[in-house]
């Protein structure tokens, strides 16, 4: 059984079947609003298939609020198991509108993620970008998964949004671990924004977005780095089609 007919499974994950813009109307600005906590998970190939090797993690996928189609990899699969999704929901053009909302409704977010210097340069960049957002605290994707005290002082900040930028699987174990200890808040995984925002890695320009490319330009931007991830790209596909034949 799916969650409900606004969703898509793939690999047992249930994932967002709304446009970014009906998602973001009807779920989530409300939730901010009403000062609800909700917990995004912004799900790739990689992170499906992640999910599948480790049983704890697709536990915290599936018990999150809501899962989003990041990658045009789950879209492609949701197509050929007949089942379609409506749009591909990427994890930074999710951010963007946050950062947009927070900015217009004065609201405060932490951020939590990536190394240092890249930390503090995205926050810098945010305070310039959208200056009505209080930023309730920041601090590196480098600490201690047990780091208590870290949990402590970002729950005390209380901020509206809480955006952990340190990779998967650490940043949704990390968010699923620790949001029962906050009031409120909206909780969601960012990967590599940070850095994007930083400056220090150029997103693909709109025209690879829009071919569905973006994975093939960030493997020639990070050949190295990139090459074992995209593979399980083709890992996930190639499965998806096993699995639909039989
Ligand atoms: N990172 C972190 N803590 C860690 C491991 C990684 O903060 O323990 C950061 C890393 O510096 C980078 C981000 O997590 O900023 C992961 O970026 P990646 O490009 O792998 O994410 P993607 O968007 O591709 O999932």
């Amino acid at each position: 059984m799916q969650k409900d007919r606004r969703s898509v499974k793939v690999m047992d994950i249930d994932f967002v079947n709304k446009t970014q813009y009906q998602f973001l109307v009807e779920d989530i600005f409300p939730g901010l609003q009403r000062k609800e906590k909700k917990f995004i998970v912004t799900a790739n190939p990689e992170i499906v298939m992640k999910a599948q090797e480790d049983s704890a993690y697709k536990k915290v996928i599936q018990e999150a609020d809501y899962t989003v189609p990041d990658g045009i990899g789950i879209i492609l699969a949701a197509k050929l198991l007949k089942t379609p999704l409506q749009e591909r929901i990427a994890g930074f053009d999710l951010t963007l509108d946050l950062l947009n909302y927070a900015d217009e409704n004065g609201l405060s977010c932490y951020f939590l993620g990536a190394k240092e210097d890249v930390n503090e340069k995205a926050v810098k960049k945010v305070q310039s970008d959208y200056p009505n957002i209080h930023i309730a605290g920041r601090h590196n994707g480098y600490f201690e998964f047990d780091d208590r005290d870290l949990v402590e002082e970002i729950a005390a900040a209380v901020p509206d949004i809480i955006l952990v930028a340190a990779g998967f699987p650490k940043q949704e174990k990390w968010i699923a671990a620790y949001k029962d200890l906050f009031n409120h808040g909206l909780f969601m995984g960012v990967g590599g924004t940070f850095d994007i925002l930083a400056g220090e890695v150029k997103r693909a320009p709109e025209i690879w977005v829009k071919l569905n490319l973006e994975w093939f330009y960030r493997l020639t931007q990070q050949p190295r780095t990139r090459m074992k991830r995209t593979l399980k790209l083709f890992e996930f596909m190639w499965d998806i089609i096993k699995d639909r034949k039989r």
